[in-house]
């Protein structure tokens, strides 16, 4: 009998000495599974009464179940006291951080990817003329990314977009971001203004100019009484605010695109030089904005009436307005993840 106590009291003793040692809930939680776990102590000896006489379990019964409770209250006593003296280390050191602590110079700073900055500019830039940002789907299906845009099944547009189709035939790679037009089409209330930079894909022969992946920017502008001068008027606000100049001048060329009615090629007299650069190939004037007028067709599959409503649509490279920008001769360079690369912008 006494035997059965002094065990008890053995375990006490050594349960209290582990839990006054525990400084992480880890060694709490090893601690509980020690002696109140499945395989524990205390459930061992709980085993072993079943085989004493009644007068035994009668005693130890309930002094076991006293000592098992004992314990439950001290783990969870000694765990909140480690949860809260964590919480109070780390709002100390919040407290304690020295925003003016001088950063070594020998660390080298990050830097954000040349086309998140393009990116965040060309969001700014139309942002501040009312327009919102659209997002879309990279993987898409054929008729978000033609049907709807007037490139029906067997039309001849499909062979200028090398596809990069999946495994079931009916998705795709999204070719151009002018598929966010369909989607904001079908999910936005008219008037609609918005522009959706994003990644598009190509199944091209990669080399300096081409890529498999590449950056686009789409435009849409959907009200009533929109006419083509609107577009022209966009382009030019936009490429003044862009290149921060007031000196935009701005040429028309014919265009075509299935999804316009009629489309144009927007040039910029170039802003890089007076007298032609390489950026311009000498001739003063760069290519940046096709576009033109919603075809009727694309604004019918949205279920837009083309009677009531009419808008403008463009787009134009992000990935070229970067190499334009920075003089970057190869755009494999922009996704290849190079840091010294990288670290120049
Ligand atoms: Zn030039």
């Amino acid at each position: 009998m006494s035997l059965m106590m002094d065990r008890i009291d053995a375990l006490r003793k050594e349960f209290k000495s582990a839990i006054a040692q525990a400084t992480l809930v880890r060694d709490v939680e090893a601690i509980r599974l020690k002696f109140t776990g499945r395989k524990g102590s205390v459930p061992e000896l709980m085993k072993e009464l079943k085989d004493c006489s009644i007068d035994e379990k009668r005693e130890f019964g309930p002094k076991l179940n006293d000592f098992r409770q004992e314990i439950e209250a001290a783990i969870a006593t000694r765990a909140k006291e480690l949860v809260d003296g964590a919480e109070k280390a780390k709002a100390s050191a919040i407290e304690n951080f020295d925003v003016s602590a001088r950063v070594p110079s020998s660390r080298k700073k990050g830097t954000t990817h040349p086309y998140s900055q393009i990116v965040e500019r060309v969001e700014n830039t139309f942002l501040s003329m009312g327009y919102s940002i659209f997002d879309g789907p990279e993987i898409e299906d054929d008729y978000h990314n033609f049907g709807a845009l007037n490139i029906p099944e067997n039309h001849p547009a499909r062979d200028m977009h090398d596809t990069l189709w999946l495994n079931r035939r009916s998705h795709l790679l999204r070719t151009h971001t002018s598929t966010i037009q369909i989607h904001a089409m079908e999910s936005r209330k008219l008037p609609i203004a918005g522009i959706a930079p994003g990644r598009t894909f190509r199944h091209e022969a990669v080399d300096a100019s081409h890529d498999v992946m590449f950056w686009q920017c789409e435009g849409l502008f959907i009200d009533k009484g929109i006419t083509m001068s609107h577009l022209f008027g966009t382009a030019k606000a936009f490429l003044s605010s862009f290149f921060d100049t007031d000196d935009i001048d701005i040429r028309i060329r014919p265009g075509y695109f299935p999804f316009v009615e009629p489309g144009v090629e927007i040039d910029m007299r170039c802003v890089f030089c007076k007298d032609g650069c390489s950026v311009c190939k000498k001739s003063k004037w760069v290519e940046v904005f096709p576009g033109g007028m919603v075809h009727p067709n694309v604004l019918k599959s949205a279920g837009i009436d083309p009677e009531v409503y009419s808008g403008f649509a463009f787009g134009f490279g992000l990935s070229r307005l970067v190499m334009l920008m920075h003089g970057i001769s190869d755009i494999r360079l922009l996704s290849s993840g190079k840091i010294p690369f990288l670290r120049q912008f």
